[in-house]
């Protein structure tokens, strides 16, 4: 049987975002304005401002089924099931109910509960691009562990990883939405950043990593590095997923980001690279 997304019942938003590149102009405004803010909460000023992208860019490429479905369905039964793990809040939206689970789906259409911090987080040892001991730096215990695996794996091989962005509280997001909100007005707002609730890294499954040869940045071209190819061709081996892949934006509601990693064990991880999906798709029974 195919697993096959019908992206209509995932993502409703016509618009696609870059999951977690931050825009330099929020970086410096925010820095600014809330440079006496409290430490913590100040730490962690991820921006998730980013720019609209044509959504269409991979159109061509997208929602290919994979030959392989047919022979995942019996090790596929107990998984938890996108319509399953989400209830309707008395707003209307949709809450997920598992977010403790290391198969949790958040997107834009799947809000994470905004009382919802990870119990488990830890910083993991691996080299970052800044020194201060900021929440950013964190990821839950096992995603943590695994990344330490895969960091040394790539060192193995000669290349340069750094972990720029991890763990993201809900009240940092509100935080960088209001703040955005208040500067360029709500409608753009809702461009240029992600709705509280709505971003994975609230999860602590996800990092951000990139190298020297983009500049620590988190861009495109990361993905055309040796360290981008080496991600994608082997973080299925430690756990990881490249959680938004080109061609199916349409599907994650986000751009191609080659940088951004998550985790969800090697027993899923293999089958989800196997079959070059998505985790929407992945977890999506008809
Ligand atoms: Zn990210």
């Amino acid at each position: 049987m195919k697993r096959f997304v019908k992206t209509s019942m995932l993502i409703g938003s016509m618009v696609v975002l870059s999951a977690c590149k931050p825009i330099d102009w929020v970086e410096k405004e925010w820095n600014a304005a809330f440079n006496d803010s409290e430490k913590n909460h100040q730490a962690e000023e991820e921006k998730h401002g980013t720019e609209k992208k044509d959504q269409n860019k991979h159109a061509d490429q997208a929602e290919t089924p994979s030959e392989n479905d047919n022979k995942e369905e019996p090790a596929q039964k107990n998984l938890p099931w996108l319509k399953d793990t989400v209830q309707a809040s008395s707003d209307g939206k949709s809450i997920v109910q598992n977010p403790d689970d290391l198969l949790v789906v958040a997107n834009k259409e799947r809000n994470l509960p905004g009382d919802y911090v990870p119990k488990d987080l830890v910083t993991p040892n691996v080299p970052f691009p800044f020194k201060e001991d900021l929440p950013k730096k964190k990821m839950r215990k096992e995603a943590a562990s695994a990344l330490e695996e895969l960091f040394k794996g790539a060192e193995d091989q000669g290349l340069e990883l750094l972990a720029q962005s991890g763990y993201r509280s809900y009240k940092t997001q509100v935080s960088i939405f209001t703040y955005n909100a208040n500067q360029r007005g709500k409608e753009k707002a809702n461009q240029v950043s992600a709705q509280p609730g709505q971003s994975e890294h609230q999860t602590g499954l996800s990092m951000d990593v990139t190298s020297p040869k983009v500049n620590y940045g988190l861009e495109e071209k990361f993905g055309e590095t040796p360290e981008g190819k080496w991600l994608a061709e082997n973080g299925y081996k430690y756990g990881f997923i490249i959680r938004y892949l080109k061609g199916k934006e349409k599907i994650t509601g986000y751009s191609y980001e080659p940088w951004h990693l998550r985790y969800v064990g090697k027993e899923h991880a293999k089958k989800i690279h196997e079959q070059g999906i998505t985790l929407e798709e992945y977890l999506n029974k008809k």
